[in-house]
């Protein structure tokens, strides 16, 4: 048996070990070799709502004695909504070099941050609810684990806009194109280094707003043209404060043609905040602002009907629903479980 099969055999039969933090029913987590991941692709759960954390210890090291602590991989949860993302957490190891594909096929990355290295993964909310098999592979070891992700409703939504905004913004090839271009530049480009300081704030602070559009919804504009919307709508006054959810970089502050004065705050390891429709911006792109800084007013800008700030987040490059971020924080520790 080759030093890989022992290991694939260890991960196999390897528990997975559940925090203590109020899981009070254990659910079964597959546990898969590459081989068989095919089969398993498709396989549904009938998981209770519990969330838990899972560690994953590619080899036992019982009887060896050694100083040097085993490599460890460990996930913020294995249960994910649609729209929601999690975090893989790597411990003694060097994941510096390390690639993988996740399961939209994209190629992420890990950053460090004291000492462990962290991978934040989107779960985009027209993900196919079901099982999802992750492997990652070091020099050192090969981690095979998995996600199974819930299924999640959005809200459909028939939106009336004067042709003439229309015209001038999703209708007009140019501009949308142009967004489009601008989007794909831009959702990558975030800094490596953690910038936010402890839990995400609500962008209009205590202001009352109502949510007009929530993350997810899957909107039918006039013109027939149809979008998921990214991100929330909050529907305030024109003039309203805007306030940066949290410190960061100010990585764009500009006029776009769909988004109107638009303002992109890094706040690093791959989540950006995004503000389109602004009437007046505060800031300038290399800016580096405290959360709770006044970044902008609120207005009707680009592809608007009324006064509101649309505020979206990526992680990753992918927009999840914010209110997952709202008075909380990406948790490193791993110590709770968000239980939303
Ligand atoms: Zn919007």
């Amino acid at each position: 048996m080759t030093k890989s099969k022992k290991l694939l055999t260890a991960l196999i039969f390897s528990s997975i070990i559940i925090s203590s933090s109020g899981c009070e029913t254990l659910p079964e987590v597959p546990v898969i070799s590459p081989e068989t991941s095919s089969e398993f692709s498709e396989s549904s759960s009938s998981l209770s709502e519990s969330e838990a954390e899972a560690e994953i210890i590619p080899e036992s090291s019982e009887t060896e004695e050694t100083v040097e602590a085993e490599p460890v991989l460990k996930l913020s949860s294995y249960l994910i909504e649609k729209g929601d993302y999690f975090i893989i957490k790597a411990e003694n190891v060097d994941f510096s070099e390390v690639v993988f594909k996740d399961f939209l096929g994209n190629d992420r990355r890990f950053f460090e941050n004291e000492g462990a290295w962290y991978c934040f993964v989107p779960v985009k909310p027209d993900t196919e609810p079901g099982y999802y098999p992750i492997k990652i592979s070091s020099e050192e070891s090969d981690f095979i684990c998995g996600i199974i992700v819930k299924d999640k409703e959005f809200k459909k939504q028939y939106l009336v806009v004067e042709q003439a905004t229309l015209d001038a913004t999703l209708e007009d090839t140019y501009v949308r194109e142009a967004f489009a271009e601008f989007f794909e530049e831009k959702r990558w480009n975030f800094s490596e280094e953690k910038l936010w300081e402890g839990e995400f704030k609500k962008p209009l602070g205590d202001s009352w707003y109502k949510e007009t559009t929530s993350f997810g919804t899957f909107r039918t504009f006039s013109s027939g043209r149809t979008e998921w919307h990214d991100a929330i709508d909050m529907a305030v006054g024109g003039g309203t404060p805007i306030y940066a959810t949290n410190s960061g970089r100010i990585y764009f502050a500009d006029w776009l043609g769909l988004t109107g004065n638009t303002i992109i705050i890094d706040h690093g390891c791959g989540i950006m905040s995004w503000h389109y429709h602004l009437h007046k911006i505060n800031v300038a792109e290399g800016d580096y602002i405290e959360k709770g800084t006044v970044i902008g007013t609120v207005g009707t800008t680009g592809l608007s009907t009324g006064n509101h700030l649309h505020f979206g987040i990526t992680v990753g490059g992918v927009f999840v629903d914010p209110n997952h971020f709202f008075g909380t924080e990406p948790n490193f520790d791993f110590e709770k479980v968000k239980t939303e």
